[in-house]
């Protein structure tokens, strides 16, 4: 098993390209879900968060107020790096054990870390994927995808690592900027390229 990590910029076709790989036959894993997973009820990380930040950060039925958490990590820098104390180690851990999970397999394995950089998770595979558009293009597909505003999707954007830092980190870029079948393209030779 060849292990890949896909990441890139809001808007700047992630999802896109997963979906290419996983159309020519890859397996995929969602660092995302597991995350999700990891503060469910009942597991440990969520007690910690609680514990943490205090049980109103729980809803009624014990499961997480993600909009509470995220207002109160949002303007405060301390909390965020506790939550990401209590959160980070344990998805790294996740994502390792679903790698090991398929070792013996062959074929591709491609991660989906959308904040990859931000997260320092490069080295859990062979190479990082940067999906890459140009800010012009990440700006419009944005606002039309999401029906944003440009002043509210440039807000957004200014709060992820420029796109053009994670580009020039990548092992491997994918430049969406052009047609679907132009990153298809792409994405193709790469899965060749590891496949066999
Ligand atoms: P997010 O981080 O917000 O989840 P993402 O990186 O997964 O976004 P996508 O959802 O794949 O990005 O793509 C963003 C938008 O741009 C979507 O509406 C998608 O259909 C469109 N899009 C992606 N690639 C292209 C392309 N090559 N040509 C035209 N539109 C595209």
């Amino acid at each position: 098993m060849r292990v890949l990590a896909l990441t890139g910029g809001i808007g700047s076709g992630k999802s896109t390209v997963l979906e290419m790989f996983a159309a020519l036959g890859a397996e995929v894993v969602d660092a995302d879900q597991l995350a999700r997973e990891l503060v469910q009820p009942g597991q440990p990380a969520l007690a910690e968060i609680a514990q943490a930040f205090g049980p109103s950060m729980l809803l009624p039925d014990g499961s997480l107020d993600r909009g509470r958490l995220g207002s109160l990590i949002f303007g405060d820098t301390t909390a965020r790096l506790r939550l990401n104390a209590i959160t980070h180690p344990r998805i790294r851990r996740r994502i390792m054990e679903e790698i090991e999970a398929r070792r013996p397999r062959g074929g591709v394995l491609v991660l989906d870390i959308p904040l990859l950089y931000e997260n320092g998770l490069a080295n859990l595979a062979e190479a990082v994927v940067v999906v890459w558009v140009d800010p012009k293009t990440q700006l419009t597909r944005l606002v039309e995808r999401n029906g944003l505003s440009e002043e509210d999707a440039r807000r957004r954007i200014a709060v992820q690592r420029p796109l053009d830092e994670k580009r020039a980190l990548a092992d491997l870029v994918v430049d969406n900027n052009g047609s679907l079948a132009e990153t298809r393209r792409q994405v193709a030779e790469i899965y060749q390229r590891y496949v066999s």
